[in-house]
């Protein structure tokens, strides 16, 4: 039989097994960060008709720059932007690897300061380009004085920034988005996957792209919307970072079922959004609780929270699974991870986490 290793694969790619969470079939899976609720009935109906209305014409190439949806995501944005200032892609995944393939690749560095978004990293592999691991405060927190002085040393061209941050749960100050913004030679990236889940008074990044063309954030529907399954991601930026992406872009790259499903969710927003508060009211629960056991937990403007645990935590997370509650270790020493979910899963981990102690 051959094997991986038979094959002439690239050298960096050697002895590497795929990312993934595990994707284990227990009662209360709250691993990585979906939308626990189901998409409402009115929104399956809409989402169906938009999608049946595309299907006599799947011999044809879909619209290749995404017009019509990208007007959509703009509006729902907001703060002045318009479909050119928008691009879309199979998840915010795609569009950082976009990203990458533009603005990073061989001979380039990119800069993220761990722990963030493993994807990062991994996404800078596959385009070939070297990842600098910078670092954060004892407590998971980024000064600006901090990010300065890395972004410094490295020179990166680009800058990967991650607010609300996963796996920690807690957005960046202002502050720090501006002095790297100064700062940093090359283009910065917003990963801002979860900002509409932050807490009130936190503002996005999307208030300084006027005047800043290397600046982008991205944003998915994978998370709020409850469309992880739809694959359905979208940045923000100066028209001119559209152009350079479209260099890089697949042709047709997003499917006219992707398009329409996408634009049907989007008309629904206020349907879909409507999970929102209830995601952050179980978040605001589950902090508060582990708190008051006296569990460490870092502060969330996520659909997730960060805890401690005593002692090892892959076997904190083991006592929970055998409890049929499903958490991400995310490698952080003595920490996991849960997601906010309905209030029964909620009801579910606070008495699974009680093992604990
Ligand atoms: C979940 C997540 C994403 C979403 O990726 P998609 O490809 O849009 O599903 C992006 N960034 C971060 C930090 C995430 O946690």
């Amino acid at each position: 039989m051959t094997t991986l290793d038979d094959l002439p694969i690239r050298d960096d790619l050697r002895g590497l097994t795929p990312y993934g969470a595990p994707q284990l079939d227990v009662p209360v899976r709250l691993n990585t960060n979906e939308n626990s609720y189901p998409v409402p009935e009115p929104v399956v109906e809409a989402i169906g008709k938009a999608v049946a209305a595309e299907l006599r014409d799947l011999n044809r190439y879909p619209d290749r720059d995404a017009m019509a949806l990208r007007a959509d995501l703009a509006a729902y944005l907001g703060h002045g932007l318009t479909a050119d200032h928008v691009w879309a892609a199979n998840g915010s995944n795609e569009i950082q690897q976009q990203l990458l393939q533009a603005f990073g690749g061989p001979g380039r560095t990119a800069l993220g300061f761990t722990p963030a978004y493993s994807m990062h990293p991994l996404l800078a592999l596959g385009t070939g380009t070297r990842w600098v691991p910078g670092t954060r405060d004892a407590d998971f927190g980024l000064t600006a004085a901090d990010v300065v002085a890395q972004v410094r040393a490295h020179r990166p061209d680009v800058v990967f920034l991650c607010s609300p941050n996963n796996p920690t749960g807690t957005a960046l100050d202002p502050a720090v988005v501006a002095a790297v913004l100064d700062e940093a030679p090359g283009m910065v990236v917003v990963d801002e996957a979860y900002a509409e889940f932050a807490r009130a008074g936190t503002v996005s990044a999307l208030a300084v792209l006027p005047g800043h063309p290397r600046l982008v954030v991205t944003r998915t529907m994978s998370k709020a919307f409850g469309f992880a399954g739809g694959r359905l991601g979208y940045l923000a930026a100066d028209p001119a970072v559209v152009e350079a992406v479209q260099l890089v872009r697949l042709p047709y790259h997003l499917s006219a079922l992707t398009q329409a499903a996408a634009r049907a969710a989007l008309a629904h927003r206020d349907a879909l959004l409507g999970t929102v508060a209830a995601i952050k009211e179980q978040r605001d629960r589950i902090v508060a609780t582990l708190r008051a056991r006296g569990h460490r937990v870092a502060d969330s403007d996520a659909n997730f929270v960060l805890f401690a645990v005593d002692g090892d935590q892959g076997a904190a997370w083991r006592t929970l699974l055998d409890a049929g509650v499903l958490v991400r270790d995310v490698g952080l020493p003595g920490w996991l991870r849960v997601t906010a979910g309905t209030p029964a899963e909620t009801d579910a981990f606070l008495t699974a986490t009680e093992k604990l102690s």
